[in-house]
């Protein structure tokens, strides 16, 4: 059994902004599951200590510089059995908002000092000097708010194997030097071949340098990140950890038992392979909540997304817009919040066309079931995608996705062209550029397609047998700690 500290700053169901939450449980789940002793450890948000009623002070660590002993409180994962420490620093997360961000927008201005204390915690805790009396084998970290942990504890005698994983490159938590000062961390991090990057601070640097194997969420994403044109000035560093072999890409899975159309309490009829005629009633469902015509017949597409610009939105809307504007006889439903342009954009699109698509602003868990559900095809035109986890769940639900060919979403979606139509792999639609016009000739496309049931249906249970469960990744990722244990 090895011993896994997996750090990360959300995990669903105590706080999510995106699949890192998602990973975030279910990985550690997962792992549990091989008997292995994980435990996680994450801020101790307001949100978390509301939730959880039964946690216990386990540990009190003074922090240089910190005014005020940082508590680590104990409990466990809801609805399961992983043991979670949460890192209780009031100062710095026990307000209202987001994990990242103030209620009314806008990042929190003491980002960096709030995430330099989880990391130096996790840090503390890695090298057992946390008063936990427990020393994991491994610690994996998680994107840039975990970043400073690999490199505060990289030349420490009793250390853990390290591991960091990228779940979005294009969040690296840079500062100013005035900030590295302010943080009190060694100077020895202020070079190019430590935290500096280009003159700022690089919070996800300490974990691409210190840590002794990087991974990130599929392997597409695994190779663009080496590229100039993913890389964010950090290709260099990273191809030259791919090379040492010290660079992988493994596909995040589902939560099953989260995601699973058989069982799903939110959506009005469950189905499966077997039952498939009943995904209409979910459709017919979707449509009435949103005050479209309820008409089976009708393509209905969805969007559940973050509404930024890295999904491709914009590509989404001007293409249905034009297809709208041609007349075109399809619906379109989304949920999302994000960019105030872009909720604005999809509420004018939603008054010039009310009968053909529904808008809701907001993050809404049961809906976004209710959409994955009820929709014949899910868009998800990403400008980049390390993994993405809606193409996964609308597979599971016999939903095509229709993807832009790129990181995770390359690697799991098979595209409806007629050789893959023909050997009965084919799950989805893929398109190349990122252009309105590359999406819109993909739904002419996936319009034709609909015309023909007989083919539709076989792709829906194509889609729906695929396996992105857990199981395969989690034993790549124990593969991994073996490889580095030795
Ligand atoms: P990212 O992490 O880049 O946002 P992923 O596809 O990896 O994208 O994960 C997004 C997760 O967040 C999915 O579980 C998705 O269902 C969920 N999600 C995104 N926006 C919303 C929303 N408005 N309401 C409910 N769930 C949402």
């Amino acid at each position: 059994m090895r011993k896994i500290l997996f750090a990360s700053s959300e995990v669903h169901s105590l706080i999510k902004t995106g699949g890192l939450a998602d990973v975030s449980a279910s990985l550690p789940m997962a792992l549990r599951q091989h008997d292995q002793d994980v435990r996680i450890i994450m801020p101790a948000y307001r949100q978390c200590i509301e939730r959880l009623t039964d946690t216990q002070t386990v540990a009190i660590i003074k922090l240089d510089g910190i005014h005020e002993p940082v508590e680590i409180l104990q409990s466990t994962l809801p609805d399961s059995d992983v043991m979670l420490w949460l890192v209780h620093s009031p100062f710095h997360f026990d307000r209202d908002g987001g994990p990242y961000s103030q209620p009314q927008g806008g990042d929190w201005e003491d980002n960096a000092a709030r995430f330099s204390v989880f990391s130096r915690v996790i840090a503390a805790v890695a090298i057992n000097q946390a008063d936990l009396n427990w020393r994991p084998d491994i610690l994996h970290c998680n994107d840039w708010q975990t970043g400073l942990a690999p490199a505060l504890i990289a030349e420490h005698p009793h250390r853990p194997a390290i591991i960091f994983t990228i779940h979005n490159l294009a969040y690296q938590g840079l500062y100013s030097r005035d900030v590295f000062e302010a943080l009190n961390l060694p100077e020895k991090l202020w070079n190019s071949e430590g935290l500096e990057f280009y003159g700022l601070m690089s919070f996800m640097k300490g974990g691409l340098i210190y840590a002794d194997h990087i991974t990130t969420v599929s392997p597409s994403y695994a190779e663009e990140i080496c590229s100039y044109e993913f890389g964010y000035g950090l290709e260099g560093l990273l191809s030259y950890r791919a090379q040492q072999g010290q660079l992988t890409g493994i596909l995040n899975g589902i939560d099953h038992n989260e995601w699973n159309s058989e069982t799903d309490p939110y959506i009005s009829k469950t189905y499966s392979i077997k039952t498939i005629r009943n995904k209409a009633v979910n459709k017919l469902a979707v449509q009435r909540y949103f005050s479209l015509p309820e008409k089976e017949e009708m393509l209905l597409m969805g969007v559940v997304s973050r509404l930024v610009s890295q999904k491709g939105i914009d590509l989404a809307l001007d293409a249905v817009t034009h297809l709208l504007e041609l007349g075109a006889n399809i619906q379109l439903v989304c949920l999302g919040s994000g960019e105030p342009a872009f909720e604005q954009d999809l509420r004018v699109l939603r008054a010039r066309f009310p009968d053909k698509v529904g808008v809701d602003i907001g993050y809404n868990e049961p809906l976004a079931h209710q959409i994955e559900a009820g929709v014949d095809v899910f868009l998800m035109p990403s400008r980049f995608e390390p993994c993405g986890l809606n193409q996964l769940y609308s597979l599971r639900y016999g939903t095509l996705p229709i993807v832009r060919n790129t990181g995770g979403l390359a690697d799991t979606v098979v595209d409806a062209i007629e050789e893959n139509r023909t050997n009965n792999s084919a799950t989805g639609f893929k398109f190349e550029l990122s252009t309105p016009e590359a999406l819109e000739e993909t739904l002419y496309r996936v319009m034709d397609l609909f015309k023909r049931p007989r083919i539709w249906r076989k792709m829906m249970v194509t889609a729906m047998e695929q396996d992105y469960s857990w199981e395969n990744s989690a034993a790549s990722y124990l593969q991994l700690y073996d490889d580095l244990l030795d």
